[in-house]
């Protein structure tokens, strides 16, 4: 395919493109359709860092032997309320929904629970997790943070201490759709670094910090040069990623380590290994069935509360102000409608992973 500026791809075709490029790399068809599924979702969702630009990056840590297909969840600690899982290095694609499940099992019979995941592979956008819990009228708050992936500088320090550590909380509607606040505490997600680094939206200037302490927005200082690569190695940069919000989004990346990485049986983040780039993500889930709390009245006490929030003044004429997950819902109608689009060099990445395993790629 000549390389374009940018192409928009029908999510279907997206997500069976990818479902064939893991099916042949080695996953059963289910799991295959899984990867395809959450990353095309984590596209129409706007959230491009956690999309099908993780192809190549996924097919590599699969034929590396850091990410495992077919795996399930080992429960290591459990009773009625909470449970101590091991996702085994599995896809979290596969790893993920399982946990979920298990969070919502328990929750329903008691009210409350808490699943502490640890070694579950790439989890992806954590907003589907939530989404998933919330399609089963639970609450539910997550903790993440990525053993083996420090990015991140602490407040005040220049040094990686941190992974990217998102945090979710979830909460369902009447209306269906769920309010979802899902970021990473990092001032932006690795992966939109990665974006960037491919030709796609630019970072902020204030994302990165160097080693010297200069403020930046320039995706080398985490892949180092990366001329003439689709691969992107953030061992090869020497500087970090910064939290957002100063010493607060520092503090929550802080604890995102001790909720995710020690309460979990897993571990914090540390130097990115150099040899097999495993990286697994550790997951703290409380799940909160609102049945058993503020009963009857809590759908309606959240659609009055949004309503006021939204009648706010806004502070520019023309001005709106969104609840958390609204940005969301717009770009998957859009995208739903129109495709998804993706940078000329995304696709070529993509493409040549699918080549790699004698896949034609679709012609657009
Ligand atoms: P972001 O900065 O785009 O923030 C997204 C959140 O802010 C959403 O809840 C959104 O609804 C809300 N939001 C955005 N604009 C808004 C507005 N104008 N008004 C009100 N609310 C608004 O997200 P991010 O930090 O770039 O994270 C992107 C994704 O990366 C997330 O889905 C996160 O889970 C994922 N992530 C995953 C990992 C991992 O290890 N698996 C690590 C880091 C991030």
């Amino acid at each position: 395919m000549p390389v374009q500026e940018s192409v928009a791809i029908p999510a279907d075709r997206l997500r069976d493109f990818v479902a064939r490029i893991f099916s042949v790399a080695g996953c059963d068809a289910a799991e295959a359709a899984r990867i395809g599924r959450y990353l095309v979702s984590a596209n129409l969702a706007g959230h491009d860092s956690h999309g099908v630009i993780r192809v190549p990056r996924y097919v590599a840590w699969l034929q590396e032997g850091a990410v495992y297909p077919g795996m399930g969840l080992t429960i290591i600690r459990e009773d009625k309320t909470h449970a101590v899982v091991d996702g085994n290095c599995g896809f979290g694609q596969t790893i993920g929904p399982l946990a979920v499940d298990l969070g919502i099992k328990k929750a329903k019979q008691t009210g409350l629970a808490a699943i502490a995941l640890h070694r579950a592979g790439h989890l992806g956008r954590i907003g589907d997790w939530g989404e998933r819990a919330a399609e089963a009228g639970l609450l539910s708050l997550h903790f993440v943070n990525v053993a083996g992936g420090e990015l991140t500088a602490p407040w005040g320090g220049v040094s990686r201490r941190f992974a990217t550590n998102p945090i979710c909380i979830t909460v369902p509607r009447a209306g269906g759709v769920p309010l979802v606040l899902d970021f990473a505490t990092s001032r932006v997600a690795e992966g939109k670094v990665l974006v960037a680094s491919q030709g796609g939206k630019k970072v902020p200037d204030d994302s990165l910090i160097g080693p010297d302490g200069t403020i930046s927005g320039d995706p080398r200082l985490l892949y180092g040069e990366i001329e003439g690569t689709h691969v992107r190695d953030a061992t090869k940069g020497k500087g970090a990623l910064r939290t957002f919000g100063e010493h607060k989004g520092s503090g929550l990346a802080f604890m995102c380590e001790l909720l995710a990485g020690c309460l979990t049986g897993g571990a914090t983040s540390g130097p990115m290994p150099s040899g097999p780039r495993r990286i697994t993500n550790g997951m703290l889930s409380i799940y909160i069935d609102p049945a058993h709390f503020a009963g009857a009245g809590f759908a309606q006490a959240v659609e009055d509360y949004a309503a006021y929030v939204k009648a706010a003044q806004p502070a520019s004429p023309g001005g709106e102000v969104l609840l958390p997950g609204e940005p969301e819902i717009r770009t998957r109608e859009a995208r739903l409608a129109g495709g998804i689009p993706l940078s000329a060099e995304t696709w070529a990445a993509i493409c040549a992973t699918a080549r790699d395993l004698a896949l034609t790629p679709p012609l657009l």
